[in-house]
């Protein structure tokens, strides 16, 4: 198993200010295995814990360290199994990879939110209290119930990349972004586009102000020393510009 990242953007100036860790399984028979094969069937094995544990303490140590050489203010997006919701194993990965916990955004599924708010309110009020981010993604694929958005302390939502999809010409697609972005920002929280793929649907999801993107047109997930090499072209690109 290893780790690729992929760039998130901030919309309004085209800079990377962070990566979201995506999982990989290459099998020797099967060749390349996409998570959204794998993943579910760790979890019906009971694998998904000792996976995704695995996962965020990779991701925290890598984004620890680009923190502290090429990129300060760097974040690191995770995905979440809903099984792995456990906040000793946060706060044991902290310590050892010496990563703020402001720097970590979890990104969990609204099923999650769905399921079992007499656990899931007090672990998310804890991660809140510690300062990590939490994240819904693929909002707006999975339940249609809205009031967890305002039961839960929650900071960011990802517009579904089968929405963006539809930007800039479709008009129930360009209804559901503004609104998505327009509910979000009046609850004070911000919004990811996933899956942007054309210049047209990034300057489209600049407009109606959407704060970070994600896909394609920036980059595909990459491997870590692909990701740094990139970040060091960017911090140059930078320092010239000055
Ligand atoms: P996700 O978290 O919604 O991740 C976004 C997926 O969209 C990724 O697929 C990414 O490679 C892909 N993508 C990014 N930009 C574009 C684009 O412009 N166009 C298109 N068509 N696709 C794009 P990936 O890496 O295959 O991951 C699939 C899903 O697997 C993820 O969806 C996430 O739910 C799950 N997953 C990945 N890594 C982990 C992990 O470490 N733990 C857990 N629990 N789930 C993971
Ligand atoms: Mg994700
Ligand atoms: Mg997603």
């Amino acid at each position: 198993m290893s780790l690729v990242y992929q760039p998130i953007i901030d919309s309004q100036d085209g800079r990377t200010i962070g990566a979201e860790a995506l999982l990989r399984w290459y099998n020797g028979e099967l060749g390349s295995v996409s998570p959204a094969e794998f993943v579910p069937v760790a979890e019906d094995a009971g694998l998904i814990v000792e996976i995704g544990d695995w996962v965020l303490r990779r991701a925290c140590e890598q984004v620890a360290q680009w923190r502290c050489t090429i990129a300060p203010g760097l974040i690191v997006a995770v995905n979440l199994s809903p099984r792995q919701f456990n906040e000793g194993l946060l706060e044991r990965c902290f310590t050892r990879s010496g990563l703020e916990p402001s720097a970590l955004e979890l990104e969990i599924t609204e099923g999650l939110l769905m399921s079992d708010s007499e656990t899931v309110m007090p672990m998310l009020t804890a991660l809140n209290e510690m300062g990590v981010r939490i994240s819904v993604d693929d909002f707006g694929t999975g339940y249609s119930s809205l009031s967890y958005l305002k039961r839960f302390p929650l900071h960011n939502l990802k517009i579904d990349r089968s929405f963006v999809a539809g930007l800039p010409d479709h008009r129930d697609s360009i209804a559901i972004t503004q609104a998505v972005v327009a509910m979000a920002h009046s609850l004070g929280m911000n919004v990811t586009a996933e899956g942007v793929e054309t210049t047209a649907q990034a300057d489209f999801l600049c407009a109606i102000d959407c704060d970070k993107q994600q896909g394609y047109f920036y980059s595909r997930p990459v491997g870590a020393s692909a990701y740094a090499h990139s970040l060091c072209d960017a911090q140059m690109d930078a320092a010239d510009a000055k």
